[in-house]
């Protein structure tokens, strides 16, 4: 089986092979015409590498002008299905108005149009949390307004206590939130947020309805929605290794950027990809 099809591959994460990219665009571009798909993209980890902190991504030119290049293929079925908030989203992908699911769902701007929800009783226990953390310098505390995150992957000898705090926060505020866990880092966010009901609703509507849904991610808050996609007649593209419930794999971000960029100017057919 092709490399770039390969569920147990564990191949250098930082390697690109331009023929495993060539071969599954040609893949995907033999579906072009005959299917069309509606297109959900994570952002960490997915469309730019993980950084040490939140702060320290950064985003490829060829990205930025392949996503807009896509929507316009897509006639507007594309949106990014983040933990992030809606404006990181913005600062990093500036003047592109993507739609966004942010927050793992819980803020939504699509079409222009956006919905945030508040959550008081968190807001006020942050800085609780910040108190209690102080003392680990290396360990980042991450308002995202509507949930919060506790990042170690700079002191990675403070897991535990940084775990233990979040857990704690979540006992303090009641069934009506939850943990979920990630690459070095653990969220609290509102319990109705997942990216898998996020797309489930974007697909209700137009430009999604009627489409076949596609969603990149690469971490263990991304299952939710390969779940969704794969049980809607979709894909799921997990980028890395590990267990997933994605049906498809890319080995690295900088491949998916290769792919993006030449779907871009191209045409998307992305349904056909080899099943490993
Ligand atoms: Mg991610």
């Amino acid at each position: 089986m092709h490399r770039a099809f390969d569920r147990t591959t564990d191949a250098d994460p930082g390697a690109v092979d331009d023929r495993d990219v060539a071969a599954l665009h040609n893949a995907m571009s033999e579906a072009a015409d005959e299917r069309r798909c509606a297109l959900f993209l994570d952002f960490d980890g997915t469309l730019v590498e993980i950084a040490p902190t939140p702060d320290a991504v950064t985003v490829s030119p060829a990205i930025a002008a392949s996503l807009g290049g896509l929507r316009n293929v897509l006639e507007g079925a594309l949106a990014i299905v983040t933990g992030r908030p809606i404006a990181d989203v913005e600062r990093y992908l500036p003047g592109l108005s993507l739609d966004v699911c942010g927050m793992h769902g819980l803020e939504r701007r699509v079409g222009g149009v956006t919905v945030s929800p508040e959550f008081p009783d968190l807001s006020a226990e942050i800085s609780v949390l910040h108190d209690r953390l102080s003392d680990h310098p290396g360990v980042l505390v991450e308002d995202k307004g509507i949930g919060v995150a506790v990042h170690w992957r700079l002191a990675p000898d403070a897991a535990t206590v940084a775990q233990d705090a979040l857990a704690d926060l979540a006992r303090r505020l009641g069934p009506g939130y939850r943990i979920q866990d990630g690459k070095s880092v653990r969220e609290l966010v509102p319990g109705t947020s997942h990216k898998g009901e996020a797309i489930r609703d974007l697909m209700c509507d137009p430009p999604y309805a009627g489409r076949v849904p596609v969603f990149v991610g690469d971490d263990r808050t991304d299952e939710r929605g390969f779940e969704v996609v794969e049980e809607m007649g979709g894909v799921g593209v997990k980028i890395g290794p590990g267990e997933t419930l994605a049906s498809r794999r890319i080995d690295t971000p900088a491949a998916l950027e290769h792919l993006l960029v030449r779907w871009a100017v191209g045409g998307l057919g992305l349904l056909d990809i080899p099943r490993s």
